[in-house]
C-alpha cells in the first residue's frame, strides 16, 4: 500500500493578529510546518511578536 507522505507535513505561515487589527506598518510572521491530518482547521498559537515585543496570538494565513 503506497503511501503520500509528503501531502500530510505542509509549510503554513503564522500572522500576528495584533499586528493586523492595530495598523502597524509591518505585519510579523512565522514560517512552520503542521500536519494536515491531525490540524484541519486554521492553526492558531501565542508566540512572540517581534514588532510589538509581547506575545500575541498567531492564526495561520495562505
Ligand atoms: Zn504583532
Amino acid at each position: 500500500m503506497a503511501k503520500k507522505s509528503k501531502d500530510k507535513r505542509i509549510t503554513i505561515h503564522l500572522e500576528c493578529t495584533s499586528c493586523r487589527t492595530s495598523g502597524m506598518p509591518g505585519v510579523a510572521r512565522y514560517t512552520t510546518q503542521k500536519n494536515r491530518t491531525n490540524n484541519p482547521k486554521r492553526l492558531e498559537l501565542r508566540k512572540y511578536c517581534k514588532y510589538e515585543h509581547k506575545y500575541t496570538l498567531f492564526k495561520e494565513v495562505k
